[in-house]
């Protein structure tokens, strides 16, 4: 079988497809708005949001076309799993394992289902 059609837009971490393609910029943004009444100090949403800068570089390097559904401008280069998975690498590292689990519930059944399907 041949997967690597041009016209479907694949995760370019896993090679899954990316449905509901969100930016890194927005999704940076959609994760600063979850992580604020979680009782995290300036300094660990400071490291935090670092850590997602890396996405937005990343996003830059990459050259895929899959435009955001929220802007419909930038590019998304990462499917729903794997940007999940890596936020919540960065969260654990930087606060604890609880808010980080806690953040892939979230993402996962809340908000991606609800707001974007
Ligand atoms: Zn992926
Ligand atoms: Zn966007």
């Amino acid at each position: 079988m041949e997967y690597k059609i041009r016209e479907i837009p694949l995760c370019t971490e896993c090679a899954d497809v990316v449905t509901n393609p969100l930016c890194p910029y927005c999704f940076s943004r959609h994760v600063l708005l979850w992580l604020r009444d979680k009782n995290l100090d300036d300094r660990q949403v400071k490291k935090i949001l670092s850590g997602l800068k890396k996405f937005i570089i990343e996003a830059e390097e990459s050259s895929t076309e899959i435009d955001c559904i929220i802007c419909n401008k930038e590019q998304a280069y990462l499917c729903t799993y794997c940007s999940i998975k890596n936020t919540s690498l960065i969260i654990e590292k930087n606060s604890n394992k609880e808010i980080a689990e806690l953040f892939g519930e979230d993402f996962n059944h809340k908000l991606w289902k609800n707001r974007f399907n």
